[in-house]
């Protein structure tokens, strides 16, 4: 059973108005929205009957206009830290204590936040603060991925659809190509 519209007469009618080149994130965001929901059926499975050209066509559309986290964050990491470690000194090790101090920054907030919950005395803590943290976790994650030339969003994808696998879980993430 496949999405009721989903058609490949209208599919490829929809392909052809797209904007390519369109550097308007929202607008990237809406097609890749529409592309998830055509590739995804009433059940929430993942379609595998599409004709080799419509995948095609559907590859070299997310290609295109995906929100690229790698690009953006990766090639940011990769610039941002030749201004800052101008000899390259730093290495893996460096990026793994970097790390664990950033989770621990995490976990010292909700620490704070779950104190405020019990209503328990001490120091209090905000949201905005853990928005910060959790944004300093993933940026340290990529520096470790930069480390070793990993693609972080295929990594992710493929460990969760193999743990979904493993535990008989129908939610899946689509790799990226
Ligand atoms: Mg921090």
């Amino acid at each position: 059973m496949y999405l009721v519209s989903f058609n490949h007469e209208n599919t490829n009618d929809w392909i052809r108005t797209l904007d390519l080149e369109s550097t308007d994130l929202d607008y990237k965001f809406s097609v890749m929205h529409k592309v998830h929901e055509l590739l995804i059926d009433w059940k929430g499975k993942a379609v595998r009957d599409i004709n080799a050209h419509t995948w095609q066509t559907f590859k070299t559309i997310y290609r295109a206009l995906k929100p690229n986290y790698r690009t953006d964050l990766q090639n940011a990491n990769v610039q941002r830290q030749k201004e800052w470690d101008t000899d390259s000194q730093i290495g893996p090790l460096f990026r793994a204590v970097e790390l664990g101090g950033e989770v621990g920054e995490i976990l010292n907030v909700v620490k704070k936040l779950e104190r405020e919950r019990m209503g328990i005395a001490g120091s209090r803590d905000t949201i905005e603060h853990l928005e910060q943290e959790i944004a300093d976790g993933y940026i340290s994650l990529g520096l470790i991925a930069m480390e070793y030339n990993i693609d972080v969003p295929k990594a992710i994808a493929k460990k969760f659809n193999s743990t979904s696998n493993a535990n008989g879980l129908k939610t899946k993430l689509i790799i990226p190509v």
